[in-house]
Order: structure tokens, then C-alpha cells, then sequence
């Protein structure tokens, strides 16, 4: 199933992406998912950010391939850093190259939105508290990571999350294809096989760390073959069995 949230009458809905068509919720799909009468083309709606996360957490390192790429050993235990939700874009959204910013990195991931409250959660009970799966590009100016040593300002600029276009609930992401192309090139490609720490290992060693509230995304790092990106560019994440986030950089 396909969750998408979109904007209709000037109003965020949320719905169900059944081939073209959205059929609309009677609410926010987190505690139970209610169907009502109505539906819409999607051709006709403007997708919206697919949840309204309290956090969005990142992780760094997480692909072996990514790691022996950087010539970095395999971290003992996953780096996590946060962006502002008010960084998160929706497909087709429009990435804000900065002034001032001299590399801007694309960096495509697999991220999931929390169904609900956890913490100190046991790898065991995960899925309980998974929504389920989107894309996500985790944007950084690159320069700025280097030059601050700590994350925050590199990463959290408006803009620099965009996420979606929907979230899909029947999937396991353990063997996911993910590649990122620039301008229909291909820049990233791996699978999600070559995670480092899984997604039950993830969920559970942060919801020690935090509470996690529904609508929180979480993203699991990127693959090797990251780069930069020049205003005017056309950016695409894709992630079997999800789809494609899109984004033009401007
Ligand atoms: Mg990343």
C-alpha cells in the first residue's frame, strides 16, 4: 500500500495511491487507516511532504561498499545526526543551492516514517513501529561539513530533505536496489544488502538515545558515489519497490 499526503483544496489530505488514483483518508494514517468515498487523480493533486516528522534522524557510514570506497574502517556502532523538519522537501520540490555554499552533494537513501511512539525498543518489535518506506536525499553542502567538523549547518539548510513522493508499507528492506541519477546519469548504485547495522538494529539503538513519535523519519545512510550537484540540475532517487523522488536544484 501506497500512502501518500497531498494538497486538495488548499488543504492537507491524506490518501491511498491505488495505480492513479488517490482515494482519500478520514485522517492521519498512524493509528488506523480509514477509507472514506472519495478519490482524485494524482494528475491533479501537488504531493506533499509524506509525513510531519517531529525529527528527522540520519545515519552516516552504512554501506560497506560506501566505507571500503572512503577507506574507512567499519564503524563499531552507528554516528546519527539530526535535521530540522523544517529542511524537509517534497518531490519535485525545489533544492536551494545557498549563497556562499562552494560543493553541494547529493545523497541517496532509504529512509521509514515511525507509526508510533517508541522507546527502548528490542530489535525483535521493530516492524510494530515502522509506517513503512520512502525515498530520501540527504542533501549536504560539503564544504561546510568539513569546515565545521560538526554536521548541523551542512546538512539543515531549507530544503536540503527532500522525502517521499509516498510511503510504501509492504516492503523489506533488506535487499533493496537504490541508485541516484543526475541529469538521467547514474552516480550511486548499490543495494540496501550492503547495510552496515539493519533496520531493527537502527530503530532500536535510537529509541534508547530518544523518543521516537509517529511521523519521525529515519534515514539509513547513502552508497558510495556521492557528488556534486550545479543549480539547474535534475536529481532522482530510486529505490525498488518504492519509486522515484525527483527534485531540480535551484
Ligand atoms: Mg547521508
Amino acid at each position: 500500500m501506497k500512502i501518500v499526503r497531498f494538497e486538495y483544496k488548499k488543504k492537507a489530505e491524506w490518501g491511498i495511491l491505488e495505480e492513479n488514483m488517490i482515494r482519500f483518508l478520514n485522517g492521519p494514517p498512524f493509528s488506523k487507516i480509514v477509507l472514506s468515498q472519495r478519490a482524485i487523480l494524482l494528475s491533479k493533486v501537488r504531493l506533499l511532504i509524506p509525513s510531519q516528522p517531529s525529527k528527522i534522524i540520519l545515519v552516516g557510514l552504512n554501506y560497506r561498499d560506501h566505507a571500503a570506497e572512503l577507506n574507512m574502517p567499519i564503524p563499531s556502532e552507528p554516528i546519527i545526526f539530526l535535521k530540522p523538519p523544517t529542511a524537509a522537501l517534497s518531490h519535485k520540490g525545489k533544492i536551494v543551492y545557498p549563497p556562499g555554499v562552494k560543493r553541494l552533494d547529493y545523497e541517496a537513501e532509504l529512509a521509514f516514517v515511525i507509526k508510533k511512539k517508541a522507546k527502548n525498543i528490542p530489535q525483535k518489535d521493530v516492524s510494530k513501529y515502522i509506517l513503512g518506506y520512502t525515498c530520501l536525499n540527504d542533501v549536504t553542502a560539503r564544504d561546510l561539513q568539513k569546515k565545521d567538523v560538526q554536521w548541523t549547518r551542512a546538512k539543515s539548510f531549507d530544503s536540503f530533505c527532500p522525502v517521499g513522493p509516498w510511503i510504501e508499507t509492504d516492503l523489506n528492506p533488506d535487499n533493496l536496489k537504490i541508485t541516484c541519477c543526475l541529469n538521467r546519469a547514474l552516480k550511486q548504485r548499490s543495494s540496501t544488502s550492503n547495510f552496515i547495522f539493519s533496520v531493527p538494529y537502527l530503530v532500536s539503538f535510537i529509541s534508547k538515545v530518544m523518543t521516537l513519535c509517529p511521523g519521525d523519519i529515519i534515514s539509513t545512510g547513502t552508497p558510495p558515489g556521492v557528488g556534486p550537484m550545479q543549480k539547474g540540475d535534475r536529481v532522482a532517487v530510486e529505490i525498488e519497490g518504492i519509486g522515484c523522488l525527483e527534485n531540480i536544484v535551484d
